[in-house]
Formats: structure tokens, C-alpha cells, sequence
């Protein structure tokens, strides 16, 4: 139990080959022969915690279907692009997108504890950096320092929180020393797919770096356990304020009951929902793409029964300066161009 805990031992444990996915499966490893061409070119990496929040044996298991390969990934009927967003073209210096003036994203690793089916960075999973990581996020700072438009570094990946804890000190403080570098943003599902690597040690790092917010991605409610929960209070108790984008999965969570549960469940452990994403049109993620309407129906429902702090901005990534259009709910127009703004009144209003 005490190895349980270790977030190295989950680490080290992961779950990376189909052998072992066979073995958590209780089924003979022929079974999964379709998956071998799909884990060559999408790796499988699971840790223990993760697959024991998941029932193996049931296909249609929201969290089954986040992280165990699928053949489905190696079907692009829908003309997936490797990269949509378009963002090794802004890479500024390798690993460095700045598609914003005011911001930019420094992808400080390719690893991650879980590698997510659905993930927009599948292509970087197999992907080989060249030369040292500390070059290159010494390259990362320098691109920050000679651009003063830039005001918040949003270090992410991949999984930040897998380099080296007095790299990742080093890298946060060399960003912060720049003067004009105003806030830090971290992203990683680490709370969510390995919480044990929240330890109150890198909590007390993350605390000298702040202002400092932390980005993570629940998708079901069931993510939502007491381990990860307290690695949420660890951030949030060092005074690291803790938001949520989920994206919006077929089969997953693309229900207004299922998403209105997550929802509920992020705001009972102080967890901000900040942005619900449409599936990008990643190559490998065809599956997953719930339509645009769906969301948009969920998000109206929600918009009329559930409180404003459990809302999330539903947006579409878009490739460029385009950046993330808002998907809103468009029922109340009609009645807005009549001028009739008596249905307003009475209609629910968000507390
Ligand atoms: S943790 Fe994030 S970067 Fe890593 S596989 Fe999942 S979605 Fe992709």
C-alpha cells in the first residue's frame, strides 16, 4: 500500500504493453491482436490508479474508453490532420508555440503518466526530442526574455510535472525572473490520472512560483475520487488556484446528465470548470467527436438548470490567431429580435 502511494512506484508500474493490458483484462492476449498495429503508432501507457477506477471489462466504460486502445484510431474516415491547430508552424523555438502575442505555451516534455486516446498531442508521443531538455527550455526562456509582449508562459505538454522536479523549479523561476512575465500557468491531468504526484513537496515549489494557476482536464465524474480530490486541496491549500477544461467525448461524457455531474462533482472540491473544448480534428480521434449540436444542446440545458459557477465556456479551438470561438447557446435570439424581453424575465436566472 505504501508503494500504492508512491507516485514513482505508479509511475514505473504503468501499464505499457498489451501483455499487461491482457493480464488487468483476465483475457488471453490474442484477444487484443487488433490493438497491436494501434499502439505502434499510438504507445499505450496506463498507471495502476487509473486502471483501478475503471471496470476492464466493460467496453462501453467512460474511463475504459480515455486510455485503452482502440483500432478506431487507425480508421481517419473523417480526414483528421496530425496537427490541426497548426502548432509546429507557431513554434517560435522548438517546443515553444506563441500563437498569442500575449502568451505562450512551452511543451516541456512528450510524456504523460496516461496517454489519453483522445489527446490533441497524440503525434508527439513518439516523438524523439534532439539534444538536452535543459537547452532546450534554456532556448524557451530566452524566446520569452527578447518578447516583451509576452506576459504568461503556460508550461505544458505532455505531462510538465514529469521532468525532473529541480528542473521544472529552475525552468518556472528562470521564467519569473523575466520582468516582464506577469503569471504562470501549468497544465497537466496529473490530478486526475496520477494524483499521488501532487505531494505537498512540489506544492511548496509550485507556492514560491506564484502567481501560478493550474489547468487540468477531469472529463467524468467518476475521475473524481478522494485521491484526486486531495490533490486538488494540496494545490489549493498552497494557494494555487485549480481550474478544469474538460473536452467533450463521445461516449464519454456527451450528456447533459453525465456532463451536469462532472460539473457538480468539480465545484464540490473547489475545482473551477473554465473551458469544455470540442474534439479537435486530431488523426486517430475520429471516435470521439461528438457533434457541435450536441454540445450545444448540453450546454443549453445546463445553462437554464444549473448554477453559473458550475458553467464552463463550450469553444472550438481554431488553428492561428483564429483562436477559441465560443459556442453558445442560441435559443433566446428569436425572442431578443422581437424585442420581447418579458420571456427573459421569466426565465430561470443564473444565481
Ligand atoms: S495528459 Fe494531456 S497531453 Fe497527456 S495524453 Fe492526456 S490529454 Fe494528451
Amino acid at each position: 500500500m505504501t508503494d500504492w502511494c508512491d507516485w514513482k512506484w505508479q509511475f514505473r508500474n504503468r501499464i505499457r504493453s498489451l501483455e499487461k493490458l491482457a493480464l488487468a483484462l483476465e483475457r488471453p492476449v490474442a484477444s487484443l491482436a487488433p490493438c497491436r498495429p494501434v499502439i505502434r503508432s499510438y504507445p499505450l501507457a496506463i498507471t495502476p490508479y487509473y486502471l483501478s477506477l475503471l471496470d476492464p471489462a466493460d467496453e462501453k466504460d467512460p474511463l475504459r474508453r480515455q486510455c485503452f486502445p482502440d483500432p478506431r484510431e487507425l480508421s481517419f474516415s473523417l480526414g483528421g490532420m496530425t496537427d490541426p491547430l497548426g502548432e509546429e508552424r507557431t513554434m517560435a523555438v522548438p517546443g515553444l508555440i506563441h500563437r498569442y502575442p500575449d502568451r505562450c505555451l512551452a511543451i516541456v516534455t512528450g510524456d504523460c503518466a496516461v496517454y489519453c486516446r483522445h489527446c490533441n498531442r497524440k503525434r508527439m508521443w513518439r516523438e524523439k526530442k534532439p539534444g538536452g531538455v535543459r537547452e532546450r527550455l534554456q532556448a524557451m526562456v530566452d524566446h520569452v526574455a527578447r518578447t516583451p509582449s509576452i506576459r504568461e508562459v503556460i508550461v505544458s505538454g505532455g505531462d510538465p510535472l514529469l521532468i525532473p522536479e529541480r528542473m521544472l523549479d529552475w525552468f518556472l523561476g528562470a521564467l519569473q525572473a523575466v520582468p516582464h512575465v506577469e503569471v504562470l500557468r501549468i497544465g497537466s491531468r496529473a490530478p486526475v490520472t496520477l494524483p499521488m504526484r501532487i505531494t505537498p513537496e512540489l506544492c511548496a515549489m509550485l507556492k514560491r512560483h506564484r502567481p501560478l494557476w493550474f489547468n487540468t482536464q477531469f472529463n467524468h465524474v467518476r475521475e473524481i475520487t478522494p485521491e484526486s480530490a486531495a490533490a486538488c486541496e494540496r494545490l489549493l491549500t498552497a494557494g494555487i488556484p485549480v481550474s478544469n477544461q474538460s473536452v467533450l467525448l463521445k461516449g464519454v461524457n456527451d450528456d447533459y446528465e453525465t456532463m451536469r455531474d462532472l460539473l457538480y462533482g468539480l465545484e464540490r472540491i473547489s475545482v473551477r470548470p473554465y473551458y469544455l473544448f470540442q474534439c479537435d480534428p486530431v488523426r486517430g480521434t475520429d471516435h470521439f467527436r461528438a457533434e457541435i449540436w450536441t454540445g450545444m444542446e448540453i450546454m443549453e440545458k445546463l445553462w437554464r438548470t444549473i448554477s453559473g459557477l458550475c458553467l464552463p465556456r463550450y469553444v472550438l479551438d481554431c488553428p492561428g490567431d483564429r483562436g477559441k470561438i465560443p459556442l453558445q447557446p442560441f435559443s433566446l435570439l428569436p425572442e431578443r429580435r422581437d424585442g420581447n424581453i418579458h420571456s427573459f424575465e421569466k426565465s430561470p436566472q443564473m444565481d
